[in-house]
């Protein structure tokens, strides 16, 4: 099926390390709409959003974090700042009281894009389980 071919494809891409689409839009040499930003987060609006609300949350510094399953020790502090943009995010999108975050890791989550990002989205109801 398509996702998971596309999943599986970045995931092979992902080992050798390479740039990303979303240094990129570090950069800003891809415009983005940027709805938060500091010295060490980046949050923009999903192209394909899932929900009225879909924002991305990244660090600027990838470090090695290309997914969550490769964190370390030294990442501590960047994931704090990213869970805290998530909320700075939320609340600047005014969907405080009712919002998700989530993470997609590797293939089979269909992780497309290896350069660790946060989704933040609501401004609808949400159904849980997740697909
Ligand atoms: O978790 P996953 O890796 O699947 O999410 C990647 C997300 O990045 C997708 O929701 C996709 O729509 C988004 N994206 C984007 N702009 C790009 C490339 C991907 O918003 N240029």
């Amino acid at each position: 099926h398509n996702e998971e071919a596309a999943a599986k494809a970045a995931a092979a891409v992902a080992e050798t390390g390479a740039p990303t689409i979303f240094d990129k839009i570090i950069a800003k040499e891809i415009p983005s709409d940027i709805v938060y930003e500091d010295e060490n987060v980046l949050a923009f609006r999903d192209t394909n959003p899932q929900a009225p609300v879909h924002v991305l949350v990244i660090p600027k510094f990838r470090d090695g974090l290309t997914m969550l399953g490769n964190a370390e020790p030294r990442h501590v502090d960047v994931l704090g700042q990213l869970l805290h943009a998530s909320k700075i995010v939320a609340e600047k999108e005014g969907i405080l009281d009712g919002f998700r975050v989530v993470i997609n890791n590797g293939v089979e989550a269909c992780q497309s894009v290896y350069h660790l990002h946060l989704h933040v989205v609501g401004g609808r109801q949400l159904k849980w389980p997740p697909g």
